[in-house]
């Protein structure tokens, strides 16, 4: 088995996370709080679908799962577009809303998973741990505790990054309470719990169902799949074969027919001199009967 070295990083000198209980509760999402949250979804027969509300629901997933697989994955994990300190601020903050901790958690366990892929070491392997636990329960593992914070100094070195991972909570609460003042408790109910759990689970898709249900365009030394409806429900992240073959890439549907909202909106950001230097693959990976050079 692969060694690996865990370690502690500081804001001024202090725990990244609060230890103990604290860090429990509030340092990153708990099993308590995700059990509560869907336990929450049955709040619905409280407050019964409504256009405005299913369209609020909605709207929230796009905007969160934007800022998980744009802002999370290809930015802060991946690297495959650069931008400014600013709006690296709001891709940060935008992330946290969607329950899924703090863009340097996030980064750490899925470039641990790149690293290690479908082996013991990869957090999340259906093929090693079963589908349950690569979907959502190894979050939850407590020998996943410790994140691993070797490969994330590019993120660590960052002040403002290190402040929202520690009080990660703090824009997750507001989103909530921001959903409360739109539209009551009825918003919170959609727009915020029912819309989480659903980016939660889509997301987590990618973990377990995007390694054991789709197609293989590249032979990579991985379980990874294409899948056209994954792709659907998360923005592009489905095309995830075509990720683990060239995972510096912005864009995932490397076919014009995969299609892929992350990357476009990337191209939209772009031109507008948000965001530059969007990562593309090499031409021959987009060629269906493309060879690789030697
Ligand atoms: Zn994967
Ligand atoms: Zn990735």
């Amino acid at each position: 088995m692969r060694s690996h070295t865990r370690q502690s990083a500081s804001v001024l000198g202090r725990p990244l996370a609060p230890r103990g209980l604290w860090h429990r509760a509030l340092g990153r999402v708990s099993l308590l709080l995700f059990v509560a949250m869907h336990l929450a979804c049955l709040l619905v027969i409280v407050y019964p679908p409504t256009w405005p509300l299913v369209l609020f629901a909605l709207g929230s997933y796009v905007l969160r799962m934007w800022a998980i697989t744009a802002g999370y994955h290809r930015y802060f994990s991946h690297r495959s577009f650069r931008t400014g300190r600013a709006f690296q601020l709001v891709l940060a903050l935008l992330g946290t809303t969607a329950m899924q901790n703090g863009p340097i958690w996030w980064s750490a366990w899925h470039r641990r998973h790149h690293k290690y892929v479908d082996t013991a070491d990869d957090p999340h392997s259906p093929l090693i741990y079963g589908f349950w636990y690569a979907h959502m329960m190894w979050v939850f593992d407590p020998k996943n505790d410790q994140t691993d914070l070797s490969t994330v100094g590019d993120l660590t070195r960052v002040p403002e990054l290190r402040l929202i991972e520690r009080f990660a909570w703090v824009p997750l609460v507001a989103y909530a309470l921001a959903c409360y003042a739109i539209a009551g408790f009825a918003g919170v109910v959609w727009g915020f719990v029912v819309s989480t759990i659903a980016v939660n689970h889509a997301v987590f898709c990618i973990n377990s169902l995007a390694h054991r249900w789709g197609s293989r365009r590249f032979d990579t030394p991985d379980t990874s799949r294409n899948n056209p409806l994954l792709a659907a429900l998360t923005l592009g992240e489905g095309w995830h074969n075509n990720h683990h073959f060239y995972m510096s890439s912005a864009r995932q549907g490397f076919m014009w027919w995969e299609i892929d909202i992350s990357y476009y909106t990337l191209n939209l950001l772009s031109f507008l001199h948000v965001v530059h230097d969007v990562r593309e693959p090499p031409a021959w990976c987009r060629d269906p009967n493309g060879v690789r050079p030697v």
